[in-house]
């Protein structure tokens, strides 16, 4: 089964979703990772970002792949580079263009699809429009503060001052959830945990008894 993770920047998705994904011996993507690679693809080739249609063309025309939790354009790594403030200043803009996501959205489809549809997916649009019909479907939510000190734990956040690290979750939250193409949302059917007070085992715990629900429910017999 799909297992749907969304959520705003530093609620702890991505280390929760490779902790069920061992748990569960499947798989995990990290879609964020995925349109980072297309900014790194359109900042590489120098179109202007706000050019959808140059931007579509230059990732139409990328090959982006995701193994074993590392992200790769055209065969090389770009692990690192798009983790850099460039790319997160540059990824909003490049992944509000609903046909650079229509695109982004088939590679993620494609790979969980070779998975046999067994993966953990984290995002913000994963429950709402890449698998809305995943059984299960969290929605991670933290207070800001709690979020920006996760963040500053984070490799990449390091050299940042909290200050700066709230101001940038609060401009991609905003962005994220005010464009118009796939904003970020809870899904109806999706769980809402605020994990504010909550360690990552305790995340983990909660999804995974959504899982064994949901293995219950399918179970021949069940009601
Ligand atoms: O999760 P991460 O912070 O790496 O995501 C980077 C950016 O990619 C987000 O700020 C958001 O703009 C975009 N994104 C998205 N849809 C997703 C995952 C990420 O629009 N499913």
């Amino acid at each position: 089964m799909v297992i749907a993770i969304d959520g705003p920047g530093g609620v702890g998705k991505t280390t929760v979703t490779r902790r069920l994904a061992t748990l569960l011996g499947v798989d995990y993507l990290d879609t964020g990772a995925t349109y980072r690679a297309a900014t790194v693809a359109a900042l590489r080739s120098g179109v202007g970002l706000h050019d959808e249609e140059a931007v579509l063309e230059v990732v139409q025309a990328s090959t982006i792949t995701y193994t074993d939790g590392v992200i790769y354009l055209n065969g090389e790594s770009v692990a690192s580079e798009t983790r850099s403030d460039e790319v997160t200043q540059s990824v909003t803009p490049v992944s509000a263009h609903p046909k650079v996501r229509a695109h982004i959205v088939e590679i993620q489809r494609k790979w969980v699809e070779d998975r046999g549809g067994q993966a953990v997916v984290e995002g913000r649009d994963i429950g709402t429009v890449v698998f809305p019909n995943a059984p299960v479907k969290a929605f991670l939510t933290a207070a800001p503060e709690i979020r920006a000190a996760r963040r500053a734990g984070d490799a990449e956040a390091a050299d940042q001052g909290v200050a700066e690290i709230v101001a940038d979750l609060e401009r991609r939250d905003h962005a994220d959830s005010t464009r118009e193409a796939s904003p970020l949302r809870k899904a109806a059917d999706a769980f809402e945990i605020d994990t504010s007070a909550m360690g990552i085992e305790e995340v983990v715990a909660t999804i995974m008894g959504l899982v064994s629900e949901r293995r219950a429910d399918k179970r021949p017999g069940a009601c």
